[in-house]
C-alpha cells in the first residue's frame, strides 16, 4: 500500500491549510510525518522512536499517515498515552478533526480499565436490603440515589457520566474491580458494562487506552491485550518505565488480610460446606490468621520503625511469623477447595468464594515475595507504614516484549523528552526497547529570542539550615519582579508549604494557587483564566501544564530534580550499579525531568519569558553538562547570599 507524501497534508497549501484557516506550516511537523510514513512503508518490524518538543504537532504528524494506512488496509491502531488529559483531547478534538482532514469516518473510542465502569453484581448487592444499600454509603443519600437512577438508563456504565468525584464512597461502592470480578462465573456477564466496552472496541479502527491498562494485561496478568492492533503508537513514551514498574509492583498490608477475612465468602462459605467440622475450622482459622498477620505487622513495626524505608530482609522472628501465616492461609484455602473448584453452573456464592480465594492466594504470595529480599536483587523492597512493597529497580526484558507481543507491523514511541542531550542511551537502557529508526525534531519556535535561563546560585546545600528560607526569598523576589504569571515547581512538599506561606504573608496583586488546596484540574483552570496568578506545585506539575500566552511568563525550579537518596528504588539501583548509577541513571533522568519542567514555558510563537533554576550546579558542574539537555538559549547567572533582604534579583550579565 502506498501512503501519499506528507507534503499533501502538511505543506503550505496542503490539506491542513485548506481546512484550518489558522494552520501554520512547521517543517519539523512535516518531517516527522514523513518519517512516520517511511516507518509504515518499511513493513513489519519497524520501530520509530521520535522526540518532538512542544509545538511540533506530533499527534497529527503520526496519526495522519497511520490513519491513511488504516483506512486503506483495514489495519487497527492502538494509541497509548499516560494521562487522562491527552486521552480526552484525542477523543474530543484530535480524532474527529483528523477524520475530517482525511475525509474518513474511522470509528474510534477510549477503552478504560474495569474500575471506570459500574459493576452490576456490586450494584445488585448494594441495593439488596440489609447489605448496606445505596442509602447507607455515608453520603446522605443524594449520590446513591443518583447512581440508582443512572443505572436504569446508562448505556455504557461509564462512571464518569455521573460527574461525581471519583473518590465518592457511592461511586467506589459500585465500581467494578479486576480483583473482585467474577469473570466467566458472573451471572450478569452478558450485560456487564466493561465486557461490553471490550466487545465494542473490537470494531474501532483507533483504540485509545493508557499504559496502566496495557501493562495490567501484559505484565500484571500475563495475558495479551484484549484488542489486537497492527499499528501501535505510544505517546508520552518517557512514562513507560514508571508505568511498567507500577504494574509489576507488589504490596501487602495488614489491612489486605483483614479485609479478606471480613469478606462474606468466609461466613457464607462456612455455611455452604456440608461438613460441620470444616465450617467450624474455617471460623477458627480465619481468626488465627487475623491474629498471626497482626502479629507479623506489629513485629515489623518494632523491627523497622521508620515510616518509609528500604527493607533489607526479615529477621529470624519475622521469617518464622511469615511462615506461620503462610501455612494457615494454605490450610484455609484447602478447606475452600470444594467450593472454588470450577463448576459448570456455579451459584453466586460459589463464584464469590472462588474470586475471594484467588485474591487470598495472591496476598499470601505477595507476603512471601516481599520477604524474600535476598533472592531477587534486581527488585527494590521497602516497608511503608504497616505494609511491605516491592518493585523492579532495574530494567526488565518483559517491558520491551510487551510491545512486541501482539506482533504489530509498526510501532511508534514519541515524547517531548526521550533523550538526554540528544542521546537515546538512557531511555533505551531503561526500556530495553531497540528502535529501528530515530528522529529528533527541533523546536518550531525561536527559543533564543523567546526565552532565557536564569541560574540562581545560593551557594547552599539542601542540608543547610538556611536553605529553605533562602530559596523562598528568591522565589518571592522572582515572582514579584515578574508581576506573578509564574509556575513554581518544587521538589518537596515541605518547601511547597513554605513557599506558599512566603508568597501569602502579605497582600499581593496576584492570586497564589497551591497544589493540594484544590483538585489539579481546578487549579489549572484557575491558573489559565487568571493571567497574573501564580501556581505552586511539585513534581506532578512538570507535565500537563499548557498555558500559552502571557498567563505563564516565568517558570521557577528549585533545584536539579535528583531523586531523594533515601528512595528505596534509588537505593536498590545504587546497590546494583554502584558508582556508575549516578552517570547511567540518576543524572540522565534528572536532565530529562529538568527539560520537561523547562518545557512548560514556551508553548506558542508569541510566548516570552524566563526559566529560573535555583541551583548553581547547573553551570558550575560542567562535567554534568546540564545546559546541553535544556533549550540552547541565553543563560544568566545570579549569585545570592542568605541575606537577600537588601538585594534585587535583577539578573547579572550573560554567562
Ligand atoms: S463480569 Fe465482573 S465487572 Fe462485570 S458485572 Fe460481573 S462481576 Fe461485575
Amino acid at each position: 500500500m502506498d501512503i501519499p507524501p506528507m507534503e499533501n497534508f502538511f505543506g503550505l497549501s496542503g490539506r491542513l491549510a485548506e481546512i484550518f484557516p489558522s494552520f501554520e506550516y512547521r517543517k519539523q511537523q512535516a518531517d516527522l510525518a514523513e518519517e512516520a510514513r517511511r516507518t509504515l512503508l518499511g513493513g513489519p518490524g519497524e520501530i520509530l522512536a521520535a522526540e518532538a518538543p512542544p509545538g511540533v504537532g506530533k499527534t497529527f504528524a503520526l496519526l495522519i499517515p497511520a490513519m491513511t494506512e488504516a483506512a486503506a488496509t483495514g489495519k487497527k491502531i492502538l494509541f497509548l498515552t499516560a494521562g487522562i488529559p491527552l486521552q480526552e483531547q484525542l477523543i474530543r478534538k484530535d480524532l474527529p478533526a483528523l477524520n475530517r482532514v482525511l475525509g474518513l469516518s474511522l470509528p474510534f473510542g477510549l477503552l478504560k480499565g474495569k474500575g471506570n465502569y459500574a459493576c452490576l453484581v456490586r450494584a445488585a448487592e448494594a441495593s439488596e436490603s440489609g447489605r448496606g444499600g445505596f442509602l447507607s454509603f455515608g453520603d446522605g443519600g443524594a449520590a446513591s440515589m443518583l447512581i440508582a437512577q443512572w443505572l436504569e438508563t446508562t448505556e455504557t456504565g461509564d462512571l464518569s457520566e455521573l460527574r461525581l468525584p471519583p473518590d465518592s464512597p457511592a461511586v467506589a461502592g459500585v465500581a467494578a474491580s479486576s480483583r473482585a470480578c467474577l469473570g466467566f462465573r458472573c451471572p450478569f456477564k452478558d450485560r456487564c458494562f466493561s465486557r461490553k466496552a471490550l466487545r465494542e472496541a473490537q470494531d474501532w479502527s483507533v483504540v485509545v487506552a493508557n499504559y496502566h491498562l496495557f501493562f495490567s494485561y501484559l505484565l500484571g496478568a500475563g495475558k495479551p491485550f484484549p484488542v489486537p492492533c497492527d499499528i501501535l503508537i505510544c505517546d508520552e513514551a518517557h512514562r513507560i518505565p514508571e508505568a511498567a514498574r507500577s504494574s509489576m509492583a507488589m504490596s501487602v498490608s495488614a489491612d489486605d488480610f483483614a479485609r479478606l477475612l471480613r469478606h462474606r465468602a468466609v461466613s457464607e462459605g462456612a455455611s455452604l460446606l456440608e461438613h460441620g467440622s470444616s465450617a467450624g475450622r474455617i471460623a477458627a482459622l480465619s481468626g488465627e490468621i487475623r491474629q498471626e498477620t497482626a502479629r507479623f505487622f506489629d513485629l515489623l513495626e518494632v523491627k523497622v520503625p521508620a515510616k518509609k524505608v528500604s527493607f533489607t530482609g526479615p529477621c529470624e522472628e519475622l521469617r518464622y511469623q511469615q511462615a506461620v501465616v503462610s501455612e494457615k492461609v494454605l490450610e484455609l484455602l484447602r478447606l475452600f477447595a470444594p467450593l472454588v473448584d470450577e463448576q459448570d453452573e456455579p451459584d453466586p456464592g460459589q463464584s464469590a468464594a472462588a474470586v475471594w480465594a484467588e485474591e487470598l492466594r495472591r496476598v499470601r504470595y505477595a507476603l512471601q515475595w516481599c520477604t524474600e529480599v535476598k533472592n531477587y536483587p534486581s527488585w527494590a523492597y521497602w516497608k511503608e507504614g504497616r505494609s511491605l512493597a516491592s518493585a523492579p529497580a532495574a530494567p526488565f526484558a518483559e517491558l520491551a516484549d510487551s510491545f512486541l507481543s501482539g506482533a504489530p507491523d509498526s510501532i511508534f514511541f514519541m515524547s517531548a523528552t526521550l533523550t538526554a542531550g540528544g542521546k537515546w542511551d538512557y531511555w533505551m537502557r531503561e526500556t530495553k526497547i531497540e528502535p529501528t529508526r530515530f528522529f529528533i525534531a527541533g523546536s518550531p519556535f525561536d527559543l533564543p529570542a523567546q526565552m532565557e535561563i536564569l541560574v540562581v546560585d545560593t551557594g547552599m546545600d539542601v542540608m543547610n539550615p538556611a536553605y529553605d528560607d533562602t530559596v523562598c526569598s528568591v522565589i518571592e523576589k522572582l515572582v514579584e519582579s515578574n508581576g506573578g504569571s509564574t509556575l513554581v515547581l518544587l521538589s518537596s512538599l515541605r518547601l511547597l508549604g513554605k513557599a506558599a506561606r512566603a508568597l501569602r504573608r502579605k497582600e499581593r496583586h496576584y492570586t497564589v494557587l497551591v497544589q493540594g488546596e484544590l483538585p489539579r484540574s481546578e487549579l489549572l483552570r484557575l491558573f489559565r483564566e487568571d493571567r497574573t496568578s501564580v501556581l505552586i506545585g511539585s513534581a506532578s506539575f512538570r507535565e500537563g501544564v499548557d498555558i500559552p500566552g502571557d498567563g505563564l511568563t516565568q517558570v521557577i525550579i528549585d533545584r536539579i530534580p535528583f531523586p531523594h537518596p533515601g528512595d528505596p528504588l534509588v537505593q536498590a539501583r545504587n546497590a546494583l550499579e554502584g558508582r556508575a548509577a549516578f552517570s547511567r541513571t540518576i543524572l540522565p533522568e534528572a536532565k530529562m525531568l529538568l527539560k520537561q519542567a523547562a518545557g512548560r514555558l514556551i508553548r506558542s510563537r508569541e510566548d516570552r519569558g524566563r526559566v529560573a533554576i535555583i541551583d548553581g550546579r547547573v553551570l558550575q558542574r560542567r562535567d554534568w553538562n546540564i545546559p546541553a539537555a535544556l533549550p540552547q538559549v541565553k543563560y544568566r547567572r545570579l549569585v545570592v547570599s542568605s541575606n537577600l533582604a537588601a538585594k534585587s534579583v535583577a539578573p547579572a550579565g550573560p554567562v
